[in-house]
């Protein structure tokens, strides 16, 4: 609630900007969630292999599939803006093909990359967060993580994973005030799915009661409430944002 001064004038109490890591945040989802939280007044960093963060944030290089590089990016961040207060593993690949054809490679980079990364990045967080005694993990997984995929049987298992560590983080950390939650992203327009032929995002349209594609905004909206105060009773949960694609799982 806000408080009045004598003169009537509203005067509302400016949170402390928290210390918030997006990674992959030079495009698509993890772009409009890092924009998201700059404009709320965040200091945010960004990791990606290639750079190109958003204006305002700290820009830092960091392959999540090596864990010196995530050692050395936190240090980095710390050194600028404190303990990460806010963690969003949004990094994310696919390497789709169907099973008989899926190499090894296909499957250890996908999961490398998507549960290792993160599993990387939630360890050297929770060690910040648990000293501070409290804390936002947020895990950017998908639909297809619950529904399944033909032709994404890597992708889909790394994106499944994420809700067992979340929820397994959830109870390890809870009671230090560390929440862990998942979103799980509908079709949204990216280069991921920019790959899609014109047949398969129509067909994908007619599985999706709201019949459209969603926005990286609908993904940042999501996040930015599960990393707020209102949603400090909310672990463990996984929060579809697909048009109803998956039915509330
Ligand atoms: P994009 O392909 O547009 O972006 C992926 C991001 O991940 C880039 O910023 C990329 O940066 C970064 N990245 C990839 N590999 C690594 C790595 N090894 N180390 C560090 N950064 C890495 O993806 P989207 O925005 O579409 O997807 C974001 C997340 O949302 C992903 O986890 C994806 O699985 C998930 N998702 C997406 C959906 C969609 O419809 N688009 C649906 C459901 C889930 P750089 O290449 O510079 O390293």
């Amino acid at each position: 609630m806000s408080q009045s001064t004598p003169d009537n004038t509203d005067t509302v109490q400016a949170a402390a900007p928290r210390s918030v890591l997006v990674t992959g945040g030079n495009r698509g989802i993890g772009r409009a969630i890092a924009e998201a939280f700059i404009a709320n007044g965040d200091q945010v960093a960004v990791t990606t292999r290639n750079g190109g963060a958003p204006e305002g944030a700290l820009d830092v290089r960091c392959d999540i599939t090596d864990a010196a590089a995530v050692e050395a990016a936190f240090a980095e961040i710390e050194a600028a803006h404190g303990p990460v207060e806010v963690l969003v593993a949004n990094a994310g690949i696919t390497a789709d093909t169907l099973i008989l054809r899926m190499s090894e490679d296909d499957w250890s980079s996908v999961i490398d990359t998507n549960l290792t990364g993160s599993f990387r990045l939630a360890k050297r967080a929770a060690k910040g967060m648990l000293r501070l005694r409290r804390g936002r993990i947020i895990f950017i997984s998908s639909v297809v993580g619950l529904l399944g995929s033909a032709g994404q049987v890597n992708y889909a298992a790394s994106k499944a994973g994420l809700v067992g560590m979340a929820r397994s983080l959830a109870r390890e950390l809870g009671s230090r005030s560390i929440t862990t939650n998942v979103v799980a992203p509908g079709f949204i327009e990216t280069d991921m799915t920019a790959v899609l032929t014109d047949d398969q995002k129509s067909a994908i349209k007619t599985q999706v009661p709201l019949g459209r594609y969603g926005s990286t905004a609908e993904i940042a909206s999501a996040v930015t409430w599960l990393a707020s105060d209102g949603a400090a009773y909310v672990t463990g949960a996984v929060i579809p944002v697909d048009g109803g694609l998956g039915m509330g799982h």
